[in-house]
Formats: C-alpha cells, sequence, structure tokens
C-alpha cells in the first residue's frame, strides 16, 4: 500500500485535521491530531509508525512544529521519531528514550490476531514490530503552555490509564485534547502502568473541567456533559466495595 493511502483524515474544521490508520485493528486504532498554528503547528501522537505520517501532513518547511505525545503507549507513538521537536510528560521521559515493551505495550500489538488488514507501506509485520526510540526534547510538567501564535495550549496531568498520560486545553475555546485519559468507548485501566485508584483522581477532576469539545484518543469527538457522564460513570463503576 502507498504511504498516502495509509492514513485516513477528517477535516473538522479549517485548522484541525483527525487522522486515523483504518487498516489497524480497532484496539489499536489511535487518534492523531495535527493544528495548524500561526507560527508552529501541533501534532498530537503518531499512531503505529507503520507508514511516514509527517509527510502526510503538508507542512511548509521551516514552520517550527510542536510533536507532543499523550502517552507512550505503542498506537499513540510510532511516528513520534519523525519529529524533532517532541514533548511528553516527564513520567515516561525515560520510556520515550528507549520504548521498552513494559511502557508501550507493543507486546500485545506483536500478538494481537488480526492486527492489520493490509500490508503497511514500511512493509512491517506485526511479528517484526518495533518502536524507534524517541527522547523527549521538551519535558513537561502540569500548567506548562504549548504556543502557537494564535491558539496555546495548557498541560494537564491525568494520569491512571498511564503514569505520564496528559492532555492539552485551549482555555479560550475550550477545545481539549485529551489522549486515553477520557474518551467515547471502553476505557482500559487494567493493563502494566494503570493505577486505578489514580485514574478515579483524574476523572473526579475531568468531571469538574470546563471543556467545550474534547477530542479524545480513540473514537469520535465529544462534549462536556458527554465527558462529565464518561467521568461520573467510571467513578460509580469503581468506588469501594462495587
Ligand atoms: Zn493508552
Ligand atoms: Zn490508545
Amino acid at each position: 500500500m502507498k504511504n498516502t493511502d495509509w492514513f485516513s483524515k477528517d477535516a473538522i474544521s479549517d485548522r484541525l485535521t483527525r487522522i486515523c490508520e483504518p487498516h489497524v485493528h480497532k484496539f489499536f486504532r489511535a487518534n492523531m491530531f495535527h493544528v495548524v498554528g500561526r507560527d508552529a503547528d501541533l501534532v498530537i501522537d503518531f499512531g503505529m509508525g507503520l507508514a511516514n505520517l509527517r509527510s502526510e501532513l503538508h507542512i511548509p518547511s521551516g514552520k517550527p512544529v510542536f510533536a507532543v505525545a499523550t502517552h507512550v503507549h505503542v498506537d499513540h507513538i510510532g511516528s513520534f521519531h519523525e519529529f524533532e521537536t517532541r514533548l511528553g510528560h516527564e513520567a515516561e521521559a525515560e520510556a520515550f528514550a528507549r520504548m521498552p515493551d513494559a511502557d508501550t505495550l507493543a507486546d500485545y500489538f506483536r500478538t494481537q490476531s488480526d492486527a492489520l488488514t493490509a500490508t503497511p507501506p514500511t512493509g512491517m509485520t506485526p511479528e517484526a514490530y518495533k518502536i524507534p526510540p524517541a527522547p523527549l526534547t521538551t519535558i513537561l510538567a502540569e500548567n506548562d503552555v504549548i504556543d502557537i501564535g494564535d491558539a496555546s495550549y495548557t498541560v494537564l496531568h491525568l494520569p491512571g490509564h498511564s503514569p505520564g498520560s496528559i492532555g492539552l486545553l485551549d482555555q479560550k475555546t475550550g477545545t481539549f485534547f485529551s489522549g486515553d485519559a477520557i474518551y467515547q468507548g471502553g476505557l482500559v485501566d487494567d493493563l502494566p502502568g494503570c493505577d486505578r485508584g489514580v485514574y478515579r483522581e483524574t476523572m473526579a477532576r475531568l468531571s469538574d473541567l470546563d471543556v467545550h469539545v474534547v477530542h479524545g484518543g480513540h473514537g469520535a469527538e465529544f462534549g462536556r456533559s458527554r465527558m462529565q457522564e464518561i467521568a461520573r460513570d467510571y467513578l460509580d463503576a469503581t468506588a469501594t466495595g462495587k
């Protein structure tokens, strides 16, 4: 398959595109986002790395690009190494530098049946799958701000799904990129690196967060009331004694 055909793209607005890998098993089919800014572009999450992502974004040469990984899981960081300026949370900095299976959970992909429905441009097979290391060039922490000129994004540390999970919130418009901390569909809190108690604190925070639209790590976007509903459902389902 040609590199260009590997990705699907949805224009959410004239500035925001959601990118996906339709030939990847749904468990590993994550959202990537490209925000076109005035002074710099923002790319959030990087899929499986089975094709070259950067060349498909058509970013003018010389324009700065902030590549932000919401967390170090395999379905979000495959093409992270293609970008020069790489940002992620301090809790996963070591993992980005080495990409060990214990943190990326890439072994789950290698053994997934029907992992791919087409041969990727790189020719990579699931059995031989490897993630190139992508050391962070900027280490993020809660409250850091990423400024692309006409918009800025505040980093929210949202651990529980993974130790270094982050979200990016444009406080002016309420646009929220939530990674795998919250999305519509089955949330994951039972893999190595997950922490249910910590995840509950994140959900309590999210249930109070003022947002307009949420773009999650998987699935379609949703609004504030739906986010509150998902967060409350999680808190109910994991309450002590249940
Ligand atoms: Zn994840
Ligand atoms: Zn994911």
